[in-house]
């Protein structure tokens, strides 16, 4: 089996309009035997999504024609290949509430999703910390500093992990060190290992798998996978399961990283 479980497709408002059979055709090419695609879910209708564009999340209009069409290409596919129609739902703190309602009413028609942090929330603000180095580095500011802004993230991955949020909860959790994001972009040393070890213990623990995400190996300012090798390979070592995710928003990033990733 060969499986990329974090796809992104045309419905995703900041990504491109690269088509559903492009990356399927693309996938089969390269012998995946399954791939997720893994949509932004819309955000909870009470959230002001804090990027400029607020295209953080697909709109809930869209979400029934999404899985329409996954619904007919998984269909027309299989045979060659078997899609899995997914989402990626953003935990946000203090909307569990809601983020649960969702699933509940959309859970059932999915076969796969993604539990992501990419919302932090500190005194009355919200922030989206992957968008920019800028925002990063402004709200590391106001939490007090980048150390704090890793302990911040790792806070909110645990409750993520920790959260009741029904019964059609996500079972893998996406890039859980993407804080690692603009770790170039500062001039200070962190060391995170054991608050990430800590977190990989803690989805083993509850049955989580591991988004071993090479996303963050294009980004100029991260330059390892989410989370790095060395932590790749601890997570390997307490029998944590895991799936490969490319978290491609463009076809060009399909199939980029893994070899590079799975040398044996
Ligand atoms: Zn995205
Ligand atoms: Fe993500």
């Amino acid at each position: 089996m060969k499986k990329d479980g974090h796809i992104h497709t045309p419905f995703c408002p900041h990504g491109t309009p690269d088509l559903f059979e492009e990356y399927i055709e693309k996938a089969i090419q390269h012998h995946f035997t399954h791939i997720s695609f893994t949509e932004h879910a819309p955000l909870p209708i009470l959230f002001d999504d804090t990027t400029p564009d607020k295209d953080s999340g697909m709109k809930v209009e869209q979400l029934q024609e999404y899985i329409k069409q996954l619904q007919q290409l998984k269909l027309h596919y299989k045979n060659k290949i078997h899609i899995n129609i997914g989402l990626e739902i953003d935990y946000i703190s203090g909307y569990e509430k809601e983020i649960s309602n969702f699933l509940q009413i959309h859970g059932p028609q999915l076969d796969d999703a993604i539990l992501s942090v990419h919302f932090l929330y500190y005194k009355g603000e919200y922030c989206c910390v992957d968008y920019s180095k800028e925002e990063y580095l402004r709200f590391a500011e106001k939490v007090g500093g980048i150390q704090a802004l890793y302990d911040l993230y790792y806070a909110t991955v645990k409750d993520s992990i920790l959260a009741d949020l029904g019964e059609y909860k996500p079972k893998r959790i996406g890039h859980p060190t993407l804080i690692h994001k603009f770790q170039l972009a500062h001039n200070e040393q962190i060391n995170d290992d054991e608050q990430v070890k800590e977190i990989l213990r803690l989805m083993k623990q509850h049955d989580y798998e591991l988004d071993f995400n090479s996303a963050g190996l294009s980004k100029p300012f991260c330059q390892e996978p989410y989370p790095a090798y060395h932590l790749f390979d601890y997570a390997k070592s307490i029998g944590l399961r895991y799936t490969f995710g490319s978290d491609a928003h463009t076809v060009k990033d399909l199939h980029q990283y893994y070899d590079t990733i799975f040398t044996d």
